[in-house]
């Protein structure tokens, strides 16, 4: 165990995914010595030879340097890791069940390894997102095999994909859900070098402060959507109207963008996992189930745009789709808004070329087989009815479009994330949709 007169301390993070490996990368380049623990063989014997298996933006060379200075190391042994460890995260997945509530087997099976195998002291930290009341199960199951002492705490994970270092270098906030001042001030100590407001709560308010911040920013999401729509139907523009709305102080600019709706691994199994937290605690959520409701419609809306186009059929002709992942700079294609849409349109008899920068690998193990992928973005448009925006690489903004339009069968365009300028396209040749505008 590490010198309790420094901050430095021995850590263990369980669950090496986009957000153990990020947390435990950047907790080792803060001066910590990490030990991340996976079940997966392959990811684990991939991270010791140094290939990192996730895209995210400086993460390798971040890897590399602490692998070499000694902070940071990878097994797949939790029982070999924990003997030295001053404080545990478990990071592992928490994916949706059948009804929607959060599958909890993953977190619980690391808190049944953690009981067989602790020796001491330590501070076990929820990371993965877990409904309220999942610290006091880890906390029974870890007891029901050791007698000492220990903690569980709550520090829910607030990183985006694609700028998730620097989401844990300047945090908004460091939420720190603990029973008691002894880990408190470890987990204090823990996030000690890094900026930001350090808030300690309890642990029930730690884990509901997760879910809450998820859905209310789906919210905004789903809201702007909804004013879209009112746009589309009013003649106004729907760009104009957000930045117009975020001017506001007390609203902000942020996550007023519209489009095809959320996805990714996070927001769309956490909202239902509130909603469904809401109904076991006898409250019905009725705003939240308008915020999934709006989201499901947005990408049937998109869909119905591009079959009307095509005077209600889409069969047999062939689509450029330009993005995968859900969102930019990452090569995540969980409840990715873009691979629905594919589905979609495979569905009706289309045929579709797709590219993305990053999440070809991945699109490729869900779609099996059933599309082509362009190597360069532009070569989707070869022969294409239509193209179609579905993801917002920046980088798709510019693209010689000029040029991909002289390739295409009919100049037709969907901007499902109002990526470009309407005017522009047009000035190009383009019969260009976008959203609420
Ligand atoms: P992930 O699927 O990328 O990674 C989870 C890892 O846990 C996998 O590598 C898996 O092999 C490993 N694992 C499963 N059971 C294990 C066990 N018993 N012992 C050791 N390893 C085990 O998941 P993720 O995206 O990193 O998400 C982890 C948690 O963090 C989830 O609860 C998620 O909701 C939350 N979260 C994710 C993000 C995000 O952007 N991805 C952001 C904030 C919070």
């Amino acid at each position: 165990m590490s010198d309790t007169t420094t901050h430095i301390k021995n850590i263990t993070v369980v669950g090496t995914g986009y957000v153990g490996l990020v947390s435990g990368t950047c907790l080792a380049d803060i001066g910590h010595m990490i030990t991340c623990v996976d079940v997966d063989t392959e990811k684990v014997a991939n991270l010791q030879a140094g290939k990192i298996p996730i895209f995210e933006p400086g993460l390798e060379r971040l890897v590399k340097h602490n692998v070499e200075a000694g902070r940071l190391q990878f097994t797949t042994s939790l029982a070999d890791a924990l003997p030295n460890s001053d404080v545990v995260f478990i990071a592992v997945g928490t994916p949706s069940a059948a009804d929607g509530r959060a599958d909890l087997q993953y977190v619980y099976a690391v808190a049944d390894e953690i009981g067989r195998n602790l020796d001491h002291y330590v501070v076990v930290v929820d990371k993965s997102t877990v409904p309220v009341g999942t610290a006091t199960e880890v906390e029974a199951r870890i007891r029901a095999n050791y007698a000492g002492e220990f903690d569980v705490a709550s520090c829910p994970e607030f990183l985006r994909e694609g700028c998730a270092i620097d989401d844990f270098f300047a945090p908004d906030r460091i939420v720190i859900g603990v029973r008691n001042d002894k880990a408190g001030d470890i987990l204090s100590d823990v996030f000690e070098p890094v900026k930001g407001e350090k808030l300690i709560t309890t642990v029930e308010s730690a884990e509901l402060i997760k879910y809450a911040s998820n859905a209310f920013l789906a919210t905004k999401i789903s809201f702007i959507n909804e004013i879209a729509q009112i746009c589309e139907r009013s003649g106004a523009d729907i760009e104009e109207v957000a930045y117009g709305i975020g001017l506001d102080h007390r609203i902000g600019p942020k996550f007023l963008k519209a489009g095809i709706g959320w996805g990714g691994s996070c927001f769309p199994k956490d909202v239902v996992a509130l909603d469904q937290m809401a109904g076991d605690s006898g409250y019905d959520f009725k705003l939240l189930k308008g915020v999934i409701e709006v989201n499901q419609e947005q990408r049937m809306h998109f869909i119905q745009k591009v079959r009307d186009t095509f005077s209600g059929s889409v069969s047999g002709k062939k689509f450029g789709v330009l993005g995968l992942a859900f969102k930019d700079n990452t090569d995540d294609i969980r409840e990715s808004a873009a691979i629905d849409i594919i589905q979609q349109l495979l569905n009706d008899g289309a045929e579709v070329v797709a590219f993305d920068y990053q999440a070809k690998e991945n699109a490729e193990k869900v779609l099996d087989g059933s599309i082509e992928y362009a190597t360069q973005p532009q070569d989707v448009a070869h022969g294409a009815d239509a193209v179609l925006v579905v993801t917002e690489w920046p980088e798709f903004k510019h693209l010689d479009w000029k040029v991909m339009r002289e390739t295409m069968n009919t100049p037709i365009l969907f901007d499902g994330r109002n990526l470009l300028k309407p005017s522009t396209m047009q000035e190009q040749g383009f019969e260009y949709y976008s959203i609420g505008r």
